[in-house]
């Protein structure tokens, strides 16, 4: 009989390591306690690495990065935008270190090409003219929804059982063997089965846990000391799409200092702070200045750009060498398949921490291949060959475009979305208006979303961007909420509404300035109007943090901001 095993964490990590036991035959659950990217990989700046980030510091995880952008490319081209990045040196900056950063590349194995201040800003207009020169380098931009998804689709098409909304409260144990976990079901469930607030346990032969940050507690549960170096990372979104390269600066600290093109977007990060605590640290509005002061100087219009929302995220990080290291830049991004029982006298129980998005598929590698040596299992790892559901042909864009005659902006970019997918969720006879128009996404795509994870319409946006571009789900979250009711009752979809419109409010609330500010002003209106959600949240009974809401940022442009305290 296959071996079980439990996969805590449904993260790229997780995901990644449920599709890769399952394809070489284990029987798999994985169990995430939010949605698919609840933690940390659904906070990332989206950075497919070309490892130059790292080709200095720490070229372990450099040469790591390299090898796995390659792989990542054709495995999952659907997830990927091939913007190509630039390390670029400013009038001042250290022509020693740009020297540097070229040879690390060079012995990391990652292919550069130094360009002048002219080309680079050919390529890129909104360059400072401060540009001395730039590396080029094969950096991309990294969908961290569709590539999670595409993970899990594929582990479940190979057997493998998840469910997300699941939260592992405890770990079974027959005297120092791990044998299972107990767990708790918690709000909607996407794969529909049981109900909120059971508690179930499931027996396994192995428990891996991939929870990311959350790994030190998931090895407290039985008494196994997992010590992560975490450290959280605002990131700043932009309204328009300023560039279409990844954008770094060339310097050796390097907080903040990555602008990075998504879709309709840029992001702007990251900072680098040491936390205790993955659910509960300050999002402090220094941080999100910070990154605009630093991305301006490199790309100045980003100075008086509309900032959509700031998000943080917290990194997984594990340094095996506590002691020696002093600034939480330097731990490494490299990754560690712990296994308990050599290290803790604890079998059946493996952790697999640190490591990066870029590299989560040789992080699953690598702990399947612990599990197969462990089990016996004699099947080699096929998951750097076998392309993720959606990229499996990508000529199949061209084909389908040209075939339903879809030329249009809308229609390309459901396509690219869906990669092979689109022929069984666009080839409907049904009209298919758009519904978020920010993002160009359609009717068929929010149906499709809808009937593979129910009524939860923050997991449909994770799979389809609706609501994530310009208006943060002002125009479209009563739309998205009426495709709901077609299979749902009208509670559950004013509760999805709810739920989604809250989820964006979250992020907004910490650019509140300038036109951001009548944006939000707009959509509270739209929302309070349309749905009759006008009331005093004092009404509501609920007690109203009023110290979460950001002071806003002073900028030289911004001259109507009255009485709120910038820096
Ligand atoms: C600010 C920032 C920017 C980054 N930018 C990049 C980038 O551009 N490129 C890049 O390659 N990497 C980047 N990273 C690193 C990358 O995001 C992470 O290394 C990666 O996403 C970690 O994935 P994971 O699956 O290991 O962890 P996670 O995504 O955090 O997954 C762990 C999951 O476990 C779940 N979990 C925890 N406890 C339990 C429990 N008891 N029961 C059930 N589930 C549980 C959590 O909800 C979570 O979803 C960035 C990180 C940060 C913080």
């Amino acid at each position: 009989m296959a071996p079980t095993v439990v996969v805590i964490g449904g993260g790229a990590t997780g995901t990644g390591t449920a599709r890769d036991l399952a394809m070489r035959g284990f029987d798999v659950t994985l169990l995430e306690r939010g949605n698919l990217t609840h933690g940390t990989t659904g906070r990332t700046h989206g950075h497919l690495h070309s490892g130059g980030r790292y080709a200095v510091s720490d070229q372990e995880s450099a040469i790591d990065c390299i090898e796995e952008n390659r792989i990542l490319r054709d495995i999952a081209p659907h997830c990927i935008e091939d913007t190509g990045g630039l390390f670029v040196q400013l009038e001042g900056d250290s022509d020693e270190y740009f020297q540097e950063k070229l040879d690390g590349c060079a012995e990391c194995g990652i292919p550069t090409e130094v360009i002048s201040g002219e080309e680079a800003r050919r390529q890129e207009p909104y360059l400072t003219g401060e540009t001395k020169r730039a590396i080029r380098v094969p950096d991309g931009a990294l969908d961290p929804f569709r590539l999670a998804v595409a993970n899990a689709a594929d582990a479940i098409e190979h057997g493998a059982r998840v469910e997300t909304h699941a939260e592992v409260v405890d770990l079974l144990t027959d005297e120092s063997d791990v044998t299972g976990v107990r767990f708790r079901r918690q709000g909607p469930n996407y794969r529909g089965e049981g109900s909120e607030g059971d508690v179930e346990t499931i027996e396994a032969d192995h428990v891996v846990s991939a929870a990311g940050a959350w790994a030190g507690q998931v090895a407290a549960m039985v008494d196994v000391d997992v010590v992560m170096a975490i450290s959280k990372g605002a990131m700043v979104v932009t309204n328009v799409r300023q560039i279409d390269t990844v954008i770094n600066r060339c310097l050796p600290k390097d907080e903040g200092d990555t602008i990075i093109p998504h879709e309709t977007t840029v992001l702007l990060g990251a900072n680098d702070e040491p936390v205790d605590d993955p659910d509960d640290y300050p999002e402090e509005q220094w941080e999100v200045n910070m990154m605009i002061d630093v991305a301006s100087e490199m790309i100045p219009i980003i100075e008086n750009a509309r900032m959509i929302r700031a998000y943080w995220g917290v990194r997984p990080l594990y340094d095996p060498d506590p002691e020696g290291t002093e600034d939480t830049g330097d731990v490494t991004r490299n990754y560690f398949v712990l296994d308990h029982e050599e290290r803790d006298d604890v079998s059946g129980f493996t952790s697999v921490v640190g490591g990066k998005l870029t590299t989560y598929r040789e992080m699953a590698e690598s702990v399947t291949d612990h599990l197969c040596d462990r089990f016996g299992v004699d099947a080699a790892c096929r998951t750097h060959e076998e392309p993720l559901p959606g990229s499996r042909d990508p000529s199949i864009l061209e084909e389908y475009m040209g075939r339903f005659d879809l030329r249009s902006p809308v229609a390309k970019r459901s396509v690219q979305r869906l990669g092979d997918r689109a022929p069984e969720v666009l080839g409907s006879e049904d009209p298919n208006p758009v519904v978020c128009e920010c993002e160009a996404v359609t009717r068929a795509e929010i149906r499709d979303a809808i009937k593979d994870v129910g009524a939860d319409l923050n997991t449909v946006r994770l799979r389809t961007r609706a609501s994530m571009g310009n208006c943060q789900g002002g125009f479209c979250t009563h739309r998205l909420g009426a495709e709901v009711y077609h299979d749902h009752e009208a509670p559950t979809a004013r509760d999805a509404i709810d739920e989604l419109y809250q989820e964006r409010w979250k992020g907004q609330r910490h650019t509140l300035w300038g036109r951001q500010l009548s944006q939000a002003m707009l959509n509270h209106m739209l929302h309070a109007t349309t749905m009759n959600h006008d009331a005093d949240p004092r009404l509501r009974g609920d007690t109203i943090d009023f110290t979460a809401f950001d002071a806003g940022r002073k900028t030289s442009t911004v001259t109507d901001e009255g009485s709120t305290n910038g820096d």
